[in-house]
């Protein structure tokens, strides 16, 4: 028998940041993982002296979880660096060409209404659509209704087509109007409910907010630094099993996990993999909880990284990247650059690129070969960025129904789910599906987990182990 008292499914973020902190409260847990590494969407490559992320490059700082956990750890807390703002401009293709973002836009907010005024980006009629939007009167909203609905209630269309639709693609995959406003911008909603203008809202937040240094947040050695670091804590607590689970049932009085060939008994199971992962292992356990769990739709991302001799390129590249708005998008929905956002990840010979494919047209080219994605984008980046040379080296990282789609409805259906776990005792979900996609949510709905776990095992009898043949009652 194993003393394993919690299992885990899935060894990223969301996964290893639950096992730590169970492990800080003295808990063991095993965590099952279907990859031969630990860390999910989270990886960093050295390669010819540049720190490359497969996924993820950084956190919103706004968001504490993350740098408190960071901090937590020790010497990872020293190791955490900002992205470099003082060189912080977003371009947009607009026309084929890249217009700078004015400044002061906070999403698709003028915060500072005279850059957006003066914005080559915006039309007459948008501008004069930011003054009267400054005006607008609060309101309340019964229903839940889509970001491109939302937006438009504030500003003209194109504040949508050129702002917020290629911002938000970059970061959920998905089209402003199926994503729900209440999931993904609850703050904005909530201006809307208490000043009525997001204008007069973004203001209010910018006053009360202490001056940050930087927008995003990472590690110096990148951000599989936190991952790294999360499983060394955890070790004495933590096994590591790399294998598929393939179901979750119950038993007479708990769960039992099949992974392998080996078989968990639990009175705790945390699924920390995909909502559509989890949906899979528990069809036969929990019907109705699965097919819940299914109706979560995913977006797939492809990211290409090329690296170029910095004298090499036609000119020293602006900012810290550009968006392509879907009215101009070909394959490539944003490109950054990671020698501006992070210099000290690249030697200073060297300039570095990530392209982003997302939605649809990453699900149509998952399937095809390496080189033809590089020859794509580097197609796109000459077009639009006038990008020609031969990139020193490149990667190609494919991540497959990666990124969940907070549609219109999310937070009931997440509401729904909440209610079906609190049926189902010792039973948690875990993840970027539920209450937020970024690294920091993921790591406070770990937190909150754990508490749980650990409150319920107080004074709780253990009946975990490990056994070979599986006995599930469903
Ligand atoms: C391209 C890209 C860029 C991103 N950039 C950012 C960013 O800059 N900042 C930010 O905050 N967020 C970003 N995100 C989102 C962020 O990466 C994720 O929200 C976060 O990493 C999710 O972590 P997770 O542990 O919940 O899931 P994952 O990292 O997906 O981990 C789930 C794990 O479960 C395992 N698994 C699945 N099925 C099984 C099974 N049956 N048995 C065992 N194991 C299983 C998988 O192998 C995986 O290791 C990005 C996402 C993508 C796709």
């Amino acid at each position: 028998m194993s003393d394993t008292e919690v299992v885990i499914v899935g060894g990223g973020i969301s996964g290893l940041s639950t096992a730590y902190f169970l492990a800080t409260q003295g808990i063991r847990s095993t965590i099952v993982e279907k990859s031969n590494r630990l860390g999910g969407l989270i990886r960093t490559d050295l390669v010819e002296g540049c720190r490359l992320e497969a996924g993820p490059d950084s956190y919103l700082a706004t968001k504490p979880a993350a740098t408190e956990l960071a901090r937590e750890l020790g010497d990872l807390g020293r190791q955490i660096i900002g992205s470099n703002d003082k060189a912080r401009r977003i371009f947009i293709v607009r026309h084929g060409k890249l217009v700078p973002m004015p400044e002061g836009m906070v999403m698709m907010v003028p915060a500072r209404l005279m850059p957006a005024l003066r914005s080559e980006l915006f039309s007459f009629k948008t501008k004069l659509g930011f003054v009267s939007e400054a005006l607008a009167a609060p309101r309340d909203r019964a229903e839940d209704v889509s970001l491109e609905a939302f937006i438009l209630d504030h500003f003209e269309r194109e504040v949508l087509d050129y702002v917020a639709e290629p911002l938000l693609t970059g970061v959920y995959g998905g089209a402003p109007a199926n994503l729900s406003a209440q999931s993904v911008l609850p703050r904005f909603v909530k201006y809307e409910q208490t000043y009525g203008s997001l204008i007069r809202g973004v203001r209010r937040e910018q006053r009360a907010k202490s001056r940050q240094s930087s927008t995003f947040l990472s590690f110096e050695r990148g951000m599989q630094s936190l991952t790294d670091s999360l499983a060394r804590a955890a070790e004495t607590f933590q096994t590591t099993l790399c294998a598929p689970a393939t179901r979750v049932g119950r038993t007479a009085d708990g769960w039992l996990v099949q992974a392998g060939a080996q078989s968990f008994t639990t009175d705790h199971v945390v699924l920390a993999c995909p909502a559509h992962a989890c949906s899979e292992l528990l069809a036969r356990a929990e019907p109705n909880l699965a097919a819940k769990l299914a109706e979560i739709p995913y977006s797939s991302a492809v990211l290409v990284t090329l690296a170029y001799k910095r004298s090499s390129l036609p000119r020293i590249p602006e900012g810290f990247g550009f968006l392509v708005p879907q009215t101009e998008r070909r394959h490539v929905a944003a490109a950054t650059w990671v020698s501006t956002k992070f210099p000290s990840r690249v030697p200073a010979e060297t300039a570095v690129s990530r392209a982003f494919i997302v939605g649809s047209p990453a699900e149509e080219l998952s399937g095809v070969g390496h080189e033809t994605l590089l020859n794509l984008v580097r197609a796109e980046l000459r077009d639009l960025a006038g990008i020609e040379v031969q990139p020193l080296f490149h990667t190609v990282h494919i991540w497959p129904k990666s990124m969940p789609q907070y549609v219109v409805g999310h937070a009931e259906r997440r509401r729904e789910i909440a209610r079906m776990l609190d049926a189902t005792p010792g039973l948690y979900l875990v993840g970027n599906a539920y209450d937020g996609v970024g690294i920091p949510d993921c790591v406070s709905l770990a937190k909150e987990t754990a508490k749980r776990i650990t409150a319920s095992l107080k004074g709780n009898s253990r009946k975990s182990g490990v056994q070979s043949r599986p006995n599930y009652t469903s």
